[in-house]
């Protein structure tokens, strides 16, 4: 191997060393039952307890776009079958961990860490961390495998990812073959299957030896599935557009229909008909020594309510008329026959 320096340091990677003394594994293992089935096979068995479980799912779901990081607290115990690891509860990084699109454990994350786990679990120990991987899927990049070589050696020591979009959930554990995927834990006695990716944990131990390849595939890959997740989301948003102007360009249309519908209905159902014959009589007279027929015609006419209204208020007006004339007449004739009063007999 020409290469023998690790080359993954060179990325965003905290280039000091960090305290990760208390994750070390000087505790002993607790004496107790492992709170899952007994024929409980894996190549470390791990229990989440249902607190924890619900407090990872909820942090991982808080942010679906940038990763989100923690460790896992609890105990690392022992029955029959040997180790097993007991997770009880975690605790959240901080933000400022997250600066960047992956995340990293800073300094400052790993002295809140500290003081949280003193402070709320004294009497737990750090078993392993969690991060997110928001709609990219739970393999394990470089930068993962860096972090739990790096921070998280112990041969208990748990790195657990998951994508809040799918829901899944992979484990990566340090075995003497190096880093591997576990297939399943156990949650409230539970058995939960992990997601292992198709190029499962020999990728992941191959990669430090291929060096630099190995590490930019991964990248690309990952930046592809970035990509393709954007390119997804544009076509998405470009769907919806087309749709919603389609839609309104229907009601539009529709809208359109209905009112020039209106207007024709509205025309032919108040256009005026002529008066139509229905019977028709003739009346002989008799006129000097000739006798003449004279037709009687009875016209059948639906008078349409605005022609109707219009009748109505011509009647009106005549009838006014012809009362107002009257008494202008009998006003003019009142004095008249006051005067002729004294001579009524001027016939
Ligand atoms: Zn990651």
């Amino acid at each position: 191997m020409a290469k023998e320096k690790n080359p993954e340091p060179k990325t965003n990677k905290p280039a000091a060393p960090v305290n990760v003394r208390s994750i070390s594994e000087e505790e002993k293992p607790v004496r107790r039952r492992f709170p899952g089935p007994r024929d409980a096979s894996a190549k470390l068995r791990v229990a989440i307890e249902r607190t924890a479980y619900a407090e990872l799912i909820a942090h991982a779901k808080s942010s679906l776009d940038a990763e989100v990081c923690g460790v896992l607290a609890g105990e690392v115990c022992e029955d029959d079958e040997g180790l097993f690891v007991d997770v009880k509860a975690l605790i959240r990084g901080t933000a400022a961990s997250q600066a960047s699109t992956h995340v990293t454990f800073t300094q400052e994350t790993w002295n809140l860490i500290h003081r949280t786990l003193e402070h709320d679990y004294p009497e737990l120990s750090i078993v392993g961390w969690y991060h997110t991987h928001p709609g990219f899927g739970v393999e394990f990049s470089e930068m993962d495998l860096f972090i739990q070589r790096n921070f998280f050696p112990g041969a208990t020591h748990l790195a657990l990812v998951t994508d809040p979009l799918s829901g899944d959930v992979a484990i990566c554990i340090n075995t003497a073959a190096g880093i591997q995927y576990l297939e399943s834990f156990w949650v409230d006695g539970r058995e939960q299957k992990c997601r292992v990716p198709a190029r499962s944990s020999m990728k992941s131990e191959e990669a430090p030896a291929g060096g630099a390849p190995g590490g930019s595939g991964d990248r690309l890959q990952a930046l592809e599935a970035r990509v393709s997740q954007l390119v997804q989301a544009l076509d998405d948003m470009r769907g919806f557009h087309y749709r919603f102007m389609l839609t309104c360009g229907f009601v539009f249309c529709l809208a359109l229909i209905a009112g020039v519908g209106y207007t024709i209905y509205k025309q032919l159902s108040s256009r005026y008909e002529p008066p139509q014959l229905n019977s028709y009589v003739p009346v002989p007279v008799q006129i000097g020594d000739k006798t003449v027929l004279i037709g009687v015609g009875v016209a059948d006419w639906k008078v349409p309510p605005e022609l109707n209204a219009l009748l109505l208020q011509e009647d009106l007006l005549k009838q006014q008329a012809e009362e107002k004339a009257k008494k202008e007449a009998e006003k003019t004739n009142a004095p008249q026959a006051e005067a002729t009063n004294g001579a009524p007999a001027a016939k």
